[in-house]
């Protein structure tokens, strides 16, 4: 163990935890195969004692007033905000991504729970008019009940944070499962919620395998609501047990994301924006931008100049600022990855750089893969399925046309980009690009808080996380009825 590593219980009832002759399991840093905690193996007797903890706590922080759990949340956020760094580190050395995006995840968290503690003193409905006199119609959010949060490993701390914040101020009691490979991290955001006076109950944390704890969480009766962020398997799997309950199952799933280049396009921004999407957090983003399409007149010139950026650049031990790449995430990670590398060349692409696991040295104690870019014809399977690695497809397109029709011919639709100085083709693109997210001459990545994030096809099941669109995915809405006639109304006779 490295000096920094810690064991860790469960959480439940605002209690840490760890039950009496409990396996445990360790996550290890990806770049120098050290141990960084060491966690409870939750079994489904740990899972429903949780949600036992979260049905007792759920009336009495659904009776606290918004404002008050807004404020809990604010307090949340001023702690991460006084952490950033240590927890930066961690997500580093837990995750693997270079410290300024560590530093980058826990920002997201704090400007996520800030914007949520903001909803305490909104949690807005609407009023309409009624279609009879002396009558009042309105809406008002109310609290789902026991939702359960079940998060990736590649966003350590914000995507927790994105759910367990929204669904807290909304007033829900939350059973949190992270992903095992970085439970550390997970651990310290709940201690950050604790730390901040969230009531006993009102979080509980079970870590443990997702066949196991998951599945034993989303098949209780008791839990109402489901938001779960991973792989689009596993997503297909939680969906259909959620069904069997009729649970509302939210789901952000995997991602193809293309950057279409435009002959007009400034190049300049354009490879900063291609280089940063396609090999940022090693392309272990679900918006990762994994697919570049360029018109054919730009097409030699752009792929050279990239393939120059990107032999440049340094990949190493993530905590040293100077690198630009840190290792993948975990040896499942390098092997899925280094398979895929493999598929593109028996499929016959031209591999134009990298390919290979970094070895020699450091790079021999963790998961250390060369930046890699394919020229493939669409249609090969490096081109449609998802790789989650460093690893970036190129095909040449003859206009914006056929780019568009490229673009959006995958099963998913989560992140979009297209660079261009032809503002009528940029609004087009806004248009017919079939993701739930598009950017104009900017990066597949760089989401905002404020704004909804998800995507089309099988990047989900239609919701959306974060901005206001995250109050739906956590509360029902009630319609309410005021009739101050004084009388007995029927809608179709008095109308008339
Ligand atoms: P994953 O293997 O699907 O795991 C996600 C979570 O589900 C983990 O907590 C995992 O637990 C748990 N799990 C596994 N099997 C389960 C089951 N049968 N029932 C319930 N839970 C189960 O995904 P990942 O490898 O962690 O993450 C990578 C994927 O996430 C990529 O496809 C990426 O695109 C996607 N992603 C999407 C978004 C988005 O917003 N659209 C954002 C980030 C990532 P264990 O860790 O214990 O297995």
């Amino acid at each position: 163990m490295t000096e920094h590593s810690r064991a860790y219980g469960l959480f439940i009832g605002g209690k840490w935890e760890t039950p009496a002759g409990a396996k445990t399991f360790k996550t290890l840093n990806p770049a120098t195969g050290e141990v960084v905690g060491e966690f409870v193996a939750g079994t489904a007797a740990d899972a429903k004692a949780a949600v036992d903890a979260a049905v007792r706590a759920f009336p009495a922080w659904k009776s606290t007033p918004t404002p008050k759990r807004g404020e809990i949340l604010l307090a949340a956020s001023q702690i991460l905000r006084r952490r950033k760094e240590e927890v930066a580190r961690l997500v580093s050395q837990e995750m693997g991504k270079v410290i300024s995006e560590g530093r980058g995840d826990v920002q997201e968290s704090i400007d996520f729970i800030e914007y949520m503690a903001g909803e305490g003193r909104r949690l807005q409905g609407e009023t309409v008019p009624s279609e009879l006199k002396l009558k009042f119609c309105l809406t008002v959010h109310q609290p789902k009940g026991v939702v359960v949060c079940i998060t990736p490993w590649n966003f350590p701390t914000a995507i927790p944070n994105w759910k367990i914040a929204a669904a807290l101020v909304c007033g829900n009691s939350v059973v949190f499962k992270p992903a095992s490979a970085t439970s550390r991290c997970a651990a310290e955001v709940v201690r950050v919620y604790e730390e901040a006076g969230v009531p006993p109950g009102v979080l509980n944390f079970v870590t443990g395998s997702g066949g196991t704890v998951g599945n034993a969480l989303i098949e209780d009766p008791r839990v109402r609501g489901i938001s779960f962020t991973g792989g689009v398997d596993t997503g297909r799997e939680v969906y259909t047990r959620g069904a069997k309950g009729l649970k509302t199952v939210h789901l952000e799933l995997g991602g193809k994301n293309p950057v279409i280049v435009l002959n007009d396009a400034n190049l300049d921004l354009a490879l900063d924006g291609v280089l940063f999407g396609a090999f940022g957090t090693q392309g272990q983003r679900c918006t990762a931008t994994s697919r570049l399409i360029l018109e054919d007149g730009i097409y030699d010139t752009f792929l050279r100049r990239l393939v120059e950026r990107v032999r440049a650049l340094k990949v190493g031990d993530p905590l040293d600022p100077s690198v630009e790449m840190g290792p993948v995430a975990s040896a499942d990670q390098e092997k899925k990855i280094l398979e895929y590398i493999q598929v593109g060349k028996a499929e016959g692409a031209h591999l134009a750089t990298g390919g290979s696991r970094l070895t020699g040295g450091d790079y021999d104690r963790g998961h250390f893969i060369e930046p890699t870019i394919f020229e493939v014809r669409h249609g090969m399977r490096i081109s449609k399925e998802e790789i989650f690695g460093p690893v970036l497809s190129v095909v040449r397109v003859k206009d914006y046309k056929e780019a568009v029709r490229v673009a959006n011919d995958v099963e998913y639709g989560l992140s979009s980009a297209i660079y261009t100085k032809d503002v009528n083709l940029a609004f087009q693109a806004i248009e017919e690009l079939e993701t739930g997210i598009t950017y104009i001459n900017a990066p597949t990545i760089g989401a905002e808080v404020q704004l909804p994030f998800g995507g089309t096809k099988n990047t989900g099941n239609g919701g959306r996380e974060a901005g206001s669109a995250a109050i739906e995915e956590y509360t029902e809405t009630k319609s309410v009825f005021i009739d101050y006639s004084n009388r007995l109304q029927k809608a179709q006779i008095d109308t008339a």
